[in-house]
């Protein structure tokens, strides 16, 4: 007869076992350029931390947001459904501002709701930028607990203060009476940025810490801030890198990915990590911009300067397949990937624009996103069908140029052969171009009106 003891270990290895299902930790910049981390080619900056994530992980080099302005993509990601479809996008209001009466609608899914209906504990720290309403805001969208600036950093500037470049040198963060809430609840007015990075990263250490190693898992989205301008860094990192202040600002941030990794290295419980940004560098601010490498433009244009992000993922104890990433990704297929990885399934009532990307996360197939929509405000800009992209209109947001150029046929660039943008191949390639047009036009057919939440603005007292 075998001991009682054998016994109870052989049906403990006949049952099924129910394993813990894994966290999630997603950081996300603003206005960080695609070659601002040295893993991504910058020949100065400095990111430690992030250059041995990309190598332990995945280092992404076609990944894509949403938008290249700061409100629609943040809508996309935390969606998983391009930002037209719950009108979180305007021709003439590019994002949300302190006197915007709008936000992200109710009917909306996010993946912090997603993920609270499969038992986790959710946490957002920093930049929310999808409505600054009570019922905009983190806590009345699935986030149990809030800490950060509901809108951008430069915001709410005190009438008659200096311009950003003579603050950002005198680190006069009363200049922007920007405030930071815990929860709902207004913190500090205005936010002490010089030390933003800092608390942010206190307050998502502490959150993992807390949740680590419980019996729920945890979905953490801490939102930086920067290198947004008006450019802020604590004193250890005054004069840290040798690219001056925007160099001290992404050498801050790799510090913070380093503490946030050391906490979740503390614990065997299986965690995801995602780095990337919203929208590519703000060129029209010199050197308080980033720089978005071999990519034409950056922030608030179609061209993949605006659109690609420098994104690095990572996973522990279980780490995933490790590599270079070729292949096509975006924000929007955070919330897919991370449902499926939950053991989760999409409600079935509205289009996803995201795609599940687990299999690439374990290398046990490619990347399902063969196509990337590009839009500018409401308008389909351009769109990449494998490495073919064709750009309908193109307009830099910011370079002061009034209208949209029209390009009929659209201008038609191979990112394979030609990652710059620089030499159009629509007259060889006639085929191509009427396959994106036809892609584009069921894309188009696709999209119902909603109500355009950037517009509605507070009344006047
Ligand atoms: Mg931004």
């Amino acid at each position: 007869m075998p001991k009682l003891a054998t016994l109870i270990a052989l049906l403990c290895l006949a049952l099924p076992t129910h394993a813990k299902k894994p966290n999630f930790v997603i950081i996300f910049c603003d206005d960080l350029g695609y070659g601002d981390l040295s893993c991504f080619g910058h020949p100065a900056i400095k990111t430690p931390a992030l250059d041995a994530l990309a190598a332990e992980g995945q280092k992404w080099t076609n990944f894509y947001v949403a938008a290249s302005v700061c409100t629609p993509s943040r809508a996309g990601l935390m969606t998983g459904r391009l930002p037209i479809r719950s009108g979180m996008c305007s021709d003439r209001r590019a994002v949300l501002f302190p006197d915007s009466a709008g936000g992200i609608p109710a009917s909306e899914l996010t993946i912090a709701e997603a993920l609270k209906k499969e038992g986790y504990a959710t946490a957002a720290v920093g930049k929310w930028h999808l409505g600054h309403l009570p019922q905009f805001l983190p806590t009345t969208n699935g986030f149990d607990s809030y800490f950060g600036i509901p809108y951008s950093n430069d915001m709410d500037k005190v009438r008659g203060t200096a311009n950003h470049f003579e603050l950002a040198g005198n680190e006069d963060y009363k200049a922007y009476n920007v405030p930071l809430l815990r929860d709902t609840k207004v913190f500090e007015r205005p936010a002490d940025q010089r030390t933003i990075t800092r608390r942010y990263t206190e307050e998502a250490v502490k959150f993992i810490k807390e949740k680590q190693g419980g019996a729920a898992p945890y979905f953490l989205y801490l939102a930086q801030s920067l290198p947004h301008i008006p450019l802020f860094r604590d004193k250890a990192f005054h004069g840290h890198s040798t690219s001056g202040i925007y160099g001290d600002v992404i050498e801050e941030i790799d510090w913070s990915v380093s503490q946030v990794i050391k906490a979740i290295k503390e614990s065997d419980d299986q965690t995801y990590f995602v780095f990337t940004s919203d929208n590519g560098p703000w060129l029209t601010f010199k050197t308080h911009g980033g720089s978005s490498g071999p990519l034409r433009e950056g922030k608030g244009s179609t061209w993949e300067g605006g659109m690609r992000e420098p994104t690095v993922m990572w996973a522990h104890p279980k780490q995933l397949k490790k590599g270079i990433v070729h292949e096509m990704g975006s924000t929007l297929d955070l919330l897919p990937t991370f449902v499926n990885l939950a053991g989760g399934t999409l409600p079935r009532d509205r289009v996803y624009d995201g795609h599940d990307l687990s299999k690439v996360l374990d290398g046990s197939g490619k990347s399902p996103r063969e196509t990337m929509i590009y839009y500018h405000g409401e308008q389909v800009f351009a769109v990449r069908h494998g490495q073919f992209k064709a750009h309908f209109q193109t307009k830099e947001r910011y370079s002061g140029q009034k209208q949209a150029r029209q390009h009929v046929p659209p201008l038609l660039y191979h990112l394979g052969h030609d990652v710059g943008e620089k030499f159009d191949l629509a007259k060889e390639h006639p085929e191509v171009v009427a396959k994106i047009l036809a892609l584009t036009e069921a894309h188009k057919k696709g999209v119902k009106p909603v109500e355009n939440q950037l517009m509605k603005r507070a009344s006047r007292k």
